[in-house]
């Protein structure tokens, strides 16, 4: 999801650099309370499997979930976190559950918020392999991530990284100066202004480390008693999706192709997303831990996510048809029923759900009705 925030920092960024600067000197902003929720904590979810997760899953900058499953020679991860810092404190997570050592960490897609914090994670177990399909093998060598720095960090990179983080800064800074808010958007953005004061000190020193093996369809971790299938279905989230399958537990990692409370909708593949998570729940998993939000039994919210795929498509078809430009399909898309399944009538989250799901994926799906290639942005 580094994508969306970057999305939020670029639309700022050009209006915000005044404000930006007379932040300079300024008293630090403060710190997420516990409140906010934005300290992942672990969570047993069968024997030898838990969930590293954020307890109040909606962040503005989120952290990616983390799965741990202990194998008999060591424990293998799904997700790296989404910066140096919380890779620190995954570190002290997994080490709170195991002491085994980590011996492999697959990452679910080339999105930043899975994979910063793996710089950390290698340093506390060297030997640990790093394992992504080849195509996001392709994304995190290449232009999709062109602004980290790989291998050390990179003085002029993390300054062009400070600076985007200014404009964060500024656009929530400008969005609480609003007099329209309600409270809970009010509580919403200072909580966003904390969160973005940590992730700065938490990206210092940011660094990407890159895959040491790469699979295209299928490549197996097998173990007596929790082996673990990595697979790619197909594009949906991303083009090079990765899902973790434990078949003696039935439980199903799914990167962002699940993600709760709003789902991501960036430069995704509508039909293709559907079939994979048809693909997927063809496994009858029992538990699914979706990339963002709690472990969930039952699949009842991923038959609501492949709805909302359709009925996004659904709504976008006819407007292509009529011959309406792309920013107008996105003012007359309403896709206010299926919202309030998702966010109720939180104004918080009613926001967000449109900037995360309603405008990106009306464009998504507008490429798809009309042809023109969905490309994946930069990270
Ligand atoms: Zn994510």
């Amino acid at each position: 999801m580094a994508r969306v925030v970057h999305r939020v920092l670029v639309a700022v960024l050009a209006v915000c650099i005044g404000l930006s600067a007379v932040a300079r000197g300024s008293e630090p902003a403060p710190l997420p309370t516990p409140q906010d929720g934005y300290f992942q904590t672990i969570t047993r979810v069968v024997d030898g499997v838990w969930l590293i997760a954020q307890p109040q899953p909606f962040q503005v900058q989120p952290i990616g979930n983390v799965v741990v499953i202990e194998q008999s020679d060591g424990l293998v991860l799904i997700d790296g976190g989404g910066s140096p810092g919380a890779g620190r404190r995954i570190v002290e997570l997994v080490r709170s559950v195991s002491g085994k050592p980590v011996k492999a960490v697959a990452i679910t897609h080339w999105h930043g918020d899975h994979v910063l914090g793996l710089s950390a994670i290698v340093q506390a177990w060297p030997a640990a392999e790093i394992i992504a399909t080849d195509i996001t093998d392709a994304h995190l060598r290449g232009r999709s991530m062109k602004a980290y720095p790989k291998g050390a960090p990179d003085a002029t990179l993390q300054a062009a990284f400070d600076q985007r983080l200014d404009g964060a800064d500024g656009f929530v800074r400008d969005s609480l100066a609003k007099s329209d808010l309600s409270a809970r958007e009010r509580e919403g953005f200072e909580a966003a202004q904390r969160l973005f004061a940590q992730y700065r000190k938490d990206t210092r020193d940011v660094v990407l480390a890159l895959p040491t093996r790469t699979f295209v369809d299928t490549l197996k971790l097998d173990d007596a008693t929790r082996p673990v299938e990595l697979r790619h279905f197909g594009r949906g989230n991303t083009d090079g999706d990765l899902v973790a399958w434990l078949p003696r537990q039935r439980v199903m990692a799914t990167g962002d192709l699940l993600v709760a409370p709003i789902p991501f909708g960036f430069n995704a593949y509508p039909a293709d997303w559907q079939r994979t998570l048809r693909a997927m729940q063809a496994l009858r998993p029992a538990v699914w831990l979706p990339g963002h939000g709690a472990a969930m039994r039952g699949d009842a919210y991923v038959s609501r996510v492949i709805d909302l795929i359709g009925h996004t498509r659904g709504a976008v078809a006819p407007l292509v048809k009529q011959g309406v430009t792309l920013d107008e399909a996105k003012k007359r898309v309403d896709l206010s029923t299926d919202r309030a399944r998702f966010v109720g009538d939180d104004p918080w989250l009613v926001r967000w759900f449109d900037r995360y799901w309603t405008q990106p994926f009306t464009d998504a799906a507008w490429r798809e009705a009309t042809g023109e290639p969905i490309e994946q942005g930069e990270g």
